[in-house]
């Protein structure tokens, strides 16, 4: 909102000085003629002779000084003064030739001057003249009515030549300047302030006016008043129609496509157009008359600074991308931040962030194409939008909403349904998982930055924050927040010093002969005195992109164990792997060099991948572990029943094994519904020729039941929990 009591710091104003008058736009303004002399009398006889006298159409007006010192000490008052005429002697034989040297020097350059004495003995030396421009000299006796009306004809054309071609210099050298200056400012505003400045002072009069600007098509009444100064002042920032001068109102609506400057009744017009469509009128309020010198002045300014209007509204447009998220038409980031900032700073009433998220965003598009999932979101962003008391919902990362506004409408119970609503889109209806996360804001708080990647750190890894639920960031999310912040450092020292990464060994047994034909390596990471959980820490470790170097550990620690103690069994280690592995570029290059460096052949080992994996678009995962398929490595499928993939999918991945959620075991004797997904799992897995190993088994019952499914292996607790190397037994 622009301030409409501040004028910007940088004034653009250079005086420029009146000049003579076109008859056409001047009412007469007199010429100033100055008298000095210690003799009243001539004051008195000049003040005769020139009476009622008019000179090219303006009448004279006198100023008097009765001594050089008198004048010297008035000299600022000179400044406009168009003839001098001055005593030669007054206080000294040479006070008048001294004066005129100091008011050359002080600057009155235009001023023409006659000298006088009253001693004909008295004439200056011709140096003197030609010095000090002095355009005539007279003996008191010799100057009578005629010869001083033509002498000051004379000196009157003169001056007003000279005058008219400094406006015009200094005019043009304040053009250039004003030109240099507009291409500065980077708003609106400020280019508005320049020019109401810079015109004022090229046709020298104080700045009183307002600037406005309208789209070519809208009407101009409706133009937004940019910039006011003088009795217009409080109109920044309303419509030109609310100015209450019936004049200005007139003279702007009569406006065609004008783009010459005007002068109507006491007011100069000027329009810039630019190419983008905005026109930008500066209604000024003039002093007095304007001359022709200062209205080609003016044309020529406008025609210059049109480029800096140009660049004005291309800096405005680049601001505005700066801030918008230009797939979606919809703010951004940046001016979520910029919001966020704003309200910590000036808002006395509570305040609550928002985060929504789409859940796999990434698989949206792959699912249902890109304009599909971004429509997706467009219309989320409208359907939040109607929320009261919003500040702003913006767009902060790819499927992530961010919404700010006041606590009692972000509150879990207003937010639900948004998190269970689907969407038609191009007739297709799409129900995106969606997580949210609620903050309320302290008074105190005013780190926007922190606030932000604190929630945006939560809502991203913290497992509490799960599709179809509101969860409130409070002490517990910020405390698990703050221990997974210093794990992540730590666990990237332990990986990279290969120091406390362990590796715990949970048997596979053979079902029918009860022996144990392998084992899963499951990491484990002693982080001081607590051992801390691969739930916890992989998803650290993929964040922060050390997956593979932890898949190199488990490999070579495993290597190790199986050539001390089961050197030349048919004893498999099943490793598991992480989608990030498998998205890496090289990493399958990257595992097989591993273990190639152990020295064990690849079949020695089985590498276990989540269903993620049947994912459309994951081809390049897909080729990947088809690469190390036929290196040797046994495949399985880890988890099955959980995820995404379906019995029919198995087929087309390059998988041996399949490994039965526990999920499905620990109800296999209590659910029917579990125990029939079970019996379908095994008995497709027969027909695809592939081995189904049973995770999770912990009773005999369980034990039996799958016996009874047809299944061959299994793995759980009854026959042993994940235990360091030293004390597995097989
Ligand atoms: P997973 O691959 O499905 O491993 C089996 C998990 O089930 C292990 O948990 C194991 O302790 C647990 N488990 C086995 N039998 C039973 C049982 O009878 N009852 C119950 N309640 N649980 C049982 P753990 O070791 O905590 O590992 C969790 C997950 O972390 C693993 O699931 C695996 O996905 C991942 N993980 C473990 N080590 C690594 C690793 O080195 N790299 C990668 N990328 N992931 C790993
Ligand atoms: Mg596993
Ligand atoms: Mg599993």
């Amino acid at each position: 909102m622009p301030n409409s009591n501040k004028q910007p710091d940088n004034i653009f104003i250079e005086v420029v000085e009146d000049c003579a008058a076109s008859p056409r736009l001047q009412p007469a303004s007199p010429w100033r003629i100055l008298v000095i002399d210690d003799d009243e009398d001539v004051h008195e006889a000049t003040r005769f002779a020139l009476k009622n006298e008019t000179f090219f159409g303006r009448p004279v007006e006198f100023l008097h000084a009765y001594s050089a010192s008198e004048a010297r000490a008035r000299m600022t008052e000179f400044k406009d003064v168009a003839v001098a005429i001055v005593d030669v002697v007054m206080e000294s034989q040479t006070a008048g030739l001294d004066l005129i040297h100091d008011m050359r020097e002080a600057g009155l350059e235009e001023m023409r001057i006659i000298l006088r004495t009253g001693q004909p003995g008295m004439a200056p030396e011709l140096s003197v003249v030609a010095r000090y421009e002095i355009d005539d000299y007279r003996t008191k006796t010799e100057m009578n009515r005629t010869r001083l009306i033509t002498v000051i004809t004379s000196c009157i054309r003169t001056y007003s030549h000279y005058h008219a071609i400094n406006s015009s210099r200094k005019g043009l050298e304040m053009i250039i300047k004003s030109a240099r200056e507009l291409f500065k400012p980077t708003n609106l505003e400020m280019f508005a302030w320049g020019i109401l400045l810079q015109v004022a002072a090229l046709v020298n009069t104080s700045p009183k006016g307002l600037v406005c600007v309208r789209q070519t098509a809208s009407c101009v009444l409706e133009s937004e008043v940019v910039c006011a100064a003088g009795r217009f002042l409080h109109y920044t920032g309303r419509r030109v129609s609310e100015v209450p001068d019936q004049e200005i109102v007139n003279v702007l609506s009569s406006l065609r496509d004008l783009e010459e400057p005007l002068v109507s009744g006491n007011y100069l017009i000027l329009t810039i157009s630019n190419r983008s469509h905005r026109k930008l009128i500066a209604v000024i309020e003039i002093d007095g008359p304007i001359s022709e010198t200062e209205m080609s002045l003016v044309k020529l300014y406008c025609g210059n600074i049109k480029i800096a209007f140009d660049n004005i509204s291309l800096v405005e447009r680049l601001d505005e991308l700066a801030f918008l998220d230009t797939t979606l038409q919809i703010p951004n980031l940046n001016a979520f931040y910029r919001s966020f900032e704003t309200c910590l700073r000036l808002k006395e009433t509570p305040l609550s962030l928002g985060l929504i998220q789409i859940e796999r965003f990434d698989e949206l598009i792959a699912d249902h194409g890109l304009h599909m999932a971004l429509d997706c979101l467009r219309q989320m962003h409208i359907a939040l939008s109607q929320l009261e008391n919003l500040e702003i919902v913006a767009r902060v990362g790819d499927g992530t909403l961010a919404l700010l506004g006041d606590p009692g409408q972000l509150s879990s119970e207003n937010l639900q349904d948004y998190l269970h609503q689907s969407y038609m889109i191009d007739g297709v209806e799409i129900a995106p998982r969606c997580r949210m996360l609620l903050r309320e804001l302290d008074k105190n708080e005013d780190l926007p930055l922190e606030i932000l990647r604190e929630a945006v750190a939560a809502l991203l890894h913290e497992p509490a924050v799960v599709a179809g639920k509101v969860i409130h960031y409070d002490q517990k999310l910020r405390t698990e927040l703050e221990r997974r912040n210093n794990l992540k450092g730590a666990l990237k020292k332990a990986v990279e010093q290969h120091d406390g990464i362990l590796v715990y060994m949970q048997p596979k047994i053979d079902l029918e002969s009860k022996t144990c034909i392998g084992a899963e390596a499951l990491a484990r990471w002693q982080y001081g005195d607590e051992m801390v959980m691969p739930s916890e820490f992989i998803p650290i470790s993929e964040s922060i992109g050390i997956t593979a170097a932890l898949t190199d550990i488990v490999v070579q620690k495993s290597a190790e164990w199986l050539k001390e103690r089961a050197p030349d069994k048919d004893f498999t280690i099943a490793v598991n792997l992480s989608m990030y592995d498998l998205n890496l570029p090289g990493f399958a290059k990257r595992l097989l060099r591993t273990i190639e460096q152990t020295g064990l052949p690849a079949e020695r080992f089985e590498l276990e991948v989540t269903e993620g994996i049947a994912m459309k678009n994951r081809h390049a995962a897909i080729s990947q572990l088809q690469m190390l398929r036929e290196a040797g490595c046994t495949i399985a499928l880890d988890d099955f029943g959980t995820g995404y993939a379906s019995l029919s999918q198995l087929q087309t991945l390059p998988v041996d094994v399949l490994k039965i959620d526990r999920s499905f075991i620990g109800s296999l004797t209590t659910d029917n519904a579990r125990h029939s997904m079970a019996a379908i799992i095994l008995s497709t897995t027969n027909a695809l020729d592939m081995q189904c190993v049973a995770e999770g088994i912990e009773t005999p019952e369980q034990e039996k039941a799958l016996a009874v499914l047809g299944c061959s292996i299994g793995q759980g607790f009854l026959y042993g929990k994940p235990c360091p190397f030293e004390a597995f037994a097989f």
